[in-house]
């Protein structure tokens, strides 16, 4: 029996009916941009993310660029984030015009290193980037304490982790400002791009939805130039609609996880992922790590079972950052990681044979012996 590693497919159907049923009114109401729809997401995120407003936006990387402008960060700033992330984090900042500054990661918890970062801050730096990578949230209060020590400003990248605690409180509202996107694959996702900034600060908030309107005060009355980002009212309509079931979702990726680890117990060729004593890890990815990463990568190809690597090249060695001149080695953990981590099947509606196959898989496995 094969395994896809993914299957956005909405299998629920009462879902399914609730969606075309919003979509057909909106069709009816040509009501595309904007509107109802919009705004009763945008509330009913902002709330489910520890009672914070949010501004829906067109993307996940606007929102962190735009969260970055609107902080007025831009050029002789410094950002402080990880080599270990989707490129997208890093885009943002050197959008905003500013510079990226890397520390490396945990080697348990994959996210932010905080003695690293304390000794990364320098008179230039701005803000930091914490990223809540594959659904579990980096480490936010000594991160919050050396931000407010050394004035900066924090922006959590919860992209992957719509939904997930830390030690109680739910990412979205543990910074000044956090950035979500709403791609299909995401933890909340749309049937398109969508992203979303989160915050406590109406201030920030009114400046990042400014610039995602053209720097709009009025209809043809400009005080910037912005930008044309917005959350359409067809993806609003399927997300508000999804929200409702995210906990049960991400209750569902909990247990899958929970099977994984226990079928992984006696394998000693295979780590499975750390989860903090802070977090409530919601397993965006469920990433094990293995020193025979690409013959198990093979061998679960050979039974059918999808999986990949994230991320095979840590951002300071892509050719897109050769100009930061920054050699391997420099970041040891990010480094070994893109040679040992794998990704299994996560998703929401995976079958308990989906799982079944998946475990009996990982119990089975041994390197072959090289000579
Ligand atoms: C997906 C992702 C983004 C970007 O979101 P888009 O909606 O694809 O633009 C940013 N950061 C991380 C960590 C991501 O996984």
């Amino acid at each position: 029996m094969s395994v896809p590693f993914l299957d956005v497919r909405i299998k629920n159907p009462d879902v399914r009916s609730r969606i075309d049923r919003a979509l057909g009114d909106l069709i009816t109401d040509a009501s595309y941009i904007g509107g109802k729809e919009v705004q009763l997401f945008s509330e009913s995120f902002g709330a489910y993310c520890g009672g914070g407003k949010c501004v829906t936006l067109a993307n996940g990387t606007d929102a962190l660029i735009l969260a970055l402008k609107a902080l007025g960060i831009g050029p002789g700033d410094e950002v402080i984030t990880v080599p270990f992330t989707f490129i997208a984090t890093t885009e943002a900042i050197t959008h905003a015009g500013a510079s990226i500054r890397f520390v490396d990661v945990n080697p348990k918890t994959y996210t932010m290193d905080v003695e690293e970062l304390k000794r990364a801050v320098t008179s230039r730096t701005k803000a930091i980037i914490p990223v809540h990578l594959f659904g579990q949230p980096a480490d936010m209060d000594p991160i919050l304490d050396i931000a407010k020590e050394r004035k900066l400003y924090v922006v959590e990248d919860a992209a992957q982790a719509h939904g997930a605690e830390y030690k109680g409180r739910r990412v979205g509202t543990l910074g000044d400002i956090a950035c979500f996107s709403f791609y299909p694959t995401k933890n909340l996702g749309a049937m398109g791009d969508g992203g979303a900034v989160v915050s406590h600060s109406e201030e920030i908030l009114a400046k990042v939805a400014r610039l995602a309107d053209h720097g709009r005060a009025d209809r043809y009355f400009h005080t910037l130039e912005g930008f044309n980002s917005r959350l359409d009212a067809l993806q609003a309509a399927v997300l508000r609609i999804k929200l409702e079931r995210l906990d049960a979702m991400n209750e569902r990726r909990r247990q899958i996880a929970e099977t994984y680890n226990k079928a992984l117990i006696n394998q000693s060729f295979i780590t499975p992922p750390a989860v903090a004593s802070y977090a409530k890890h919601v397993f965006h990815l469920y990433c094990v790590e293995s020193s025979h990463r690409d013959q198990l990568q093979a061998y679960l190809q050979d039974r059918k079972i999808g999986c990949g690597v994230y991320y095979p090249i840590p951002l300071h060695l892509q050719p897109a950052y050769a100009r930061l001149g920054l050699k391997r080695g420099g970041f040891p953990v990010s480094e070994s990681l893109s040679e040992r981590i794998l990704a299994l099947p996560m998703f929401p509606d995976m079958t308990d044979d989906d799982v079944r196959t998946v475990c009996e898989a990982l119990r089975a496995f041994s390197p072959a012996v090289l000579s």
